[in-house]
């Protein structure tokens, strides 16, 4: 369980989203008209500016595009967590999100290396979605 991170706030363009992460479920925008997903969420296509939108489940695994090691904390809730990794993985929709990757040590990070979706619980039980290597 993560204790003491900063809670999500759901808003209008992203309630969807943190509502699938209650079911473990990566759901991602897409445009009804021209089927682009659009990431982060948003209230429009980036396409053709329609607002109808789809949400479909997101392949639970994707790929290190890049990331960073964090040695610095700059939040209380991660004073005990650092060194940890910060990425940004490429979905199969070809979507790119950010996330930490778990259960990996730095050394063996490599770009391109692949990483299943999880989703860790915080103190409000709220779904954090975040990755680790694939096994
Ligand atoms: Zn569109």
């Amino acid at each position: 369980m993560l204790n003491g991170l900063p809670e999500p706030i759901p808003d209008l363009d992203t309630q969807p989203f943190w509502d699938g992460c209650k079911e473990r479920r990566f759901l991602v925008p897409h445009c009804e008209v021209c089927d682009t997903p659009r990431w982060p969420p948003g209230p429009c296509c980036p396409n053709c500016q329609s607002q109808a939108t789809k949400w479909l489940e997101a392949e639970p695994r994707g790929s290190v595009y890049s990331w960073i090691v964090v040695t610095h904390s700059v939040h209380q809730a991660t004073h005990n967590q650092v060194p940890y990794i910060a990425a940004l993985v490429e979905l199969g929709s070809g979507i790119r999100v950010i996330g930490n990757i778990v259960e990996c040590d730095p050394a063996d990070m490599a770009a391109g290396m692949p990483v299943d979706l999880i989703f860790e619980q915080t103190e409000s039980g709220a779904f954090l979605p975040n990755f680790r290597p694939s096994t």
